[in-house]
């Protein structure tokens, strides 16, 4: 199983061990404390292919009816995240990042998102997220 065996390796995160990073969220013995921990997961669950962990963190006002990461995303790899800048101010909270993406075939690509965060009854949702282009300029959405 791919899931016991990237158990002691690195977190796609960045963190050092999958283990004692985000694999404590992705089986739900541990919640997230913080929107930025709750975005390394997601962004680690997108890695592993975790499609019910992405959609179980996902606010009900905006989650898809199903997520599917598909064969071309299995095809390709999450290459790298970096956060850029977290704050949180009561129930909400924006997490600014850009993760990285190598298709199967084809140059890596790179997704820069600032997201929208919001606690309710103690977790962290996911709601949505503004896209910049590579100079960093807010693509209309
Ligand atoms: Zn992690």
């Amino acid at each position: 199983m791919r899931k016991k065996e990237s158990v002691d390796n690195p977190c796609p995160c960045g963190g050092a061990n999958y283990s004692v990073c985000c694999r404590p969220f992705h089986t739900a013995e541990q919640t997230p404390t913080t929107a930025e921990a709750l975005m390394r997961s997601r962004y680690s669950a997108y890695a592993l292919g975790l499609s019910a962990y992405v959609l179980s963190t996902w606010h009900s006002s905006t989650r898809p009816a199903r997520l599917d990461l598909g064969p071309e995303l299995a095809q390709g790899k999450w290459i790298g995240l970096s956060v850029k800048s977290h704050s949180t101010s009561g129930t909400a909270a924006t997490v600014e990042f850009v993760a990285r993406y190598k298709p199967a075939a084809g140059p890596a690509s790179r997704l820069h998102e600032r997201s929208r965060f919001v606690l309710e009854n103690g977790s962290w949702f996911y709601v949505d997220g503004e896209l910049f282009d590579s100079q960093g300029v807010k693509l209309a959405s």
